[in-house]
């Protein structure tokens, strides 16, 4: 079975570089609230809005249940990083910050030597983190899947101890599922994320491997869901696009909320 804190499922959503305005993040958040807090017992929302809205966010977030993540951190504590903000700066703001995404490592040459350094240094100031792994399409589509995620988890998670475990998340995401509507086949998923945890467990030790969560992401939808967190090993989604709907992250709450519900 996966980690499942509390029997609860971690629903987490990756804002990206949306929405554009500060009341448009601030309509996005009043949005989901009523289902956060109405299923709070069964999944853990939490919220990563763009650096310029987690200020207010957290106010809006203020004496909920629901949780404020940052989408990047750098691992200095302070100093000459021209628009860089540190894991450090985040502790206070967050509870959680995303390492390692795709579109971090793609776009911006992130390797996993950074994301082992920013994973590390997030740990290191309380964060809860999740790290980002998953394969390209090209990967996938040769068959290296395993051989491309062992490798990632190993070499980004190069930084992280045995007492980490339960602030740690590791989100698989296939690269080619983000953002293009081609969701990965729950087996395929199952699969990969059963290695995930075995590969931690070969680095920090079983015991503490069953701590660690681990999460699908990839064109996850009201739609889809429930076939990902009824999943054993799944502790729940990272969440793009839809996401920034209210109406259709509303509706994961209230289907992983259903799933979980008839677990307890
Ligand atoms: C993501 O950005 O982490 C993600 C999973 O995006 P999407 O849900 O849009 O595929």
């Amino acid at each position: 079975m996966g980690a499942q804190v509390q029997g609860k499922s971690l629903l987490a959503a990756n804002w990206k570089m949306n929405p554009v305005s500060a009341p448009a993040a601030a309509e996005l958040v009043r949005g989901v609230m009523p289902a956060a807090e109405a299923h709070k017992d069964h999944v853990e929302v939490v919220i990563c809005p763009p650096f310029p809205w987690l200020l207010g966010v957290a106010e809006l977030l203020d004496n909920t249940t629901v949780e404020l993540g940052a989408q990047d951190c750098f691992w200095e504590d302070a100093g000459p990083y021209t628009g860089e903000v540190s894991a450090a700066m985040l502790h206070g703001w967050c509870h959680w910050v995303i390492v390692g995404h795709s579109e971090r490592r793609l776009s911006f040459g992130e390797t996993d030597e950074h994301v082992a350094r920013k994973a590390a240094a997030a740990l290191a100031c309380g964060l809860e983190v999740i790290v980002c792994v998953g394969e390209l399409s090209e990967h996938f589509e040769a068959g290296k899947s395993e051989e491309i995620v062992t490798a990632q988890v190993h070499a980004s998670l190069a930084g992280c101890a045995a007492d980490d475990s339960a602030r740690l998340v590791i989100a698989y995401e296939p690269v080619w599922a983000i953002g293009s509507g081609k969701n990965a086949d729950p087996e395929h998923a199952y699969k990969t994320m059963r290695l995930i945890r075995s590969v931690v467990g070969q680095m920090i030790g079983a015991g503490a491997a069953k701590k660690v969560r681990v999460l699908y992401g990839g064109s996850v939808t009201a739609a889809n869901v429930e076939s990902y967190v009824e999943l054993p090993l799944c502790d729940g989604c990272l969440v793009g696009g839809a996401s920034l709907k209210s109406d259709e992250f509303t509706k994961m709450i209230e289907v992983t909320a259903e799933v979980y519900g008839h677990r307890a």
